[in-house]
């Protein structure tokens, strides 16, 4: 069974976040997550995350001005089942397994000092490693555990642009891509 993921990001700061929690929602997307929900207003970076999915293809979604608390109990309640990210938790390898067999599941990652609440409402808080690192690799190493791989494989027919394997130089069909 290949779980449905989706990914809350907490404690958005629209003054310092913004390429983090964007990097957030790409990671979420091309690591084979459904969709992101932010727990904030900041229109632009919903805007730019739709705007990757436009050109780069497929179905993810993203919504801003979720209420965090709301989502967690309502996830929880319709019988999905929440993982939060933190160095704080069990290992990832030790429970990595357990998630497998859950659907939906839905990731949550920090960014200021998340609030208790959400270590007790969690069903699994999960560390990638016992050290200070970031939403982002945390989500990325989570993913790739959770779908052992398959997420690379992951294919976009309906993009607009496309890579092409390439040993040395670039090869991208479709429009220009700005770096
Ligand atoms: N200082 C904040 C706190 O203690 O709540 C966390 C800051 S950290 C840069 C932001 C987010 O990255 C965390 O909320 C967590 O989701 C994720 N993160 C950082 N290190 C992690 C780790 N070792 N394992 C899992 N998630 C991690």
């Amino acid at each position: 069974m290949i779980p449905e993921v989706a990914v809350l990001r907490l404690g958005h700061r629209p003054e310092r976040d913004q390429r983090v929690t964007t990097h957030v929602g790409l990671v979420a997307r091309a690591f084979g997550a459904r969709r992101m929900l932010l727990a904030a207003h900041d229109p632009g970076v919903v805007r730019s995350i739709r705007d990757v999915v436009a050109r780069w293809g497929g179905a993810f979604q993203v919504e801003g001005d979720v209420g965090w608390r709301r989502c967690l109990v309502d996830w929880k309640a319709a019988g999905g089942t929440v993982v939060h990210l933190s160095m704080y938790g069990l290992d990832l390898t030790e429970v990595i397994d357990r998630v497998r067999a859950c659907d939906p599941v839905l990731v949550v990652v920090g960014a200021e000092k998340v609030p208790g609440e959400v270590y007790g409402l969690a069903d699994y808080n999960v560390a990638v490693t016992h050290q200070p690192h970031s939403e982002i690799a945390g989500l990325a190493v989570f993913l790739d555990r959770l779908f052992e791989g398959r997420e690379l494989l992951i294919e976009y027919p309906d993009a607009q642009i496309h890579v092409l394997p390439s040993e040395r130089g670039k090869v991208a069909l479709g429009p220009a891509e700005e770096e």
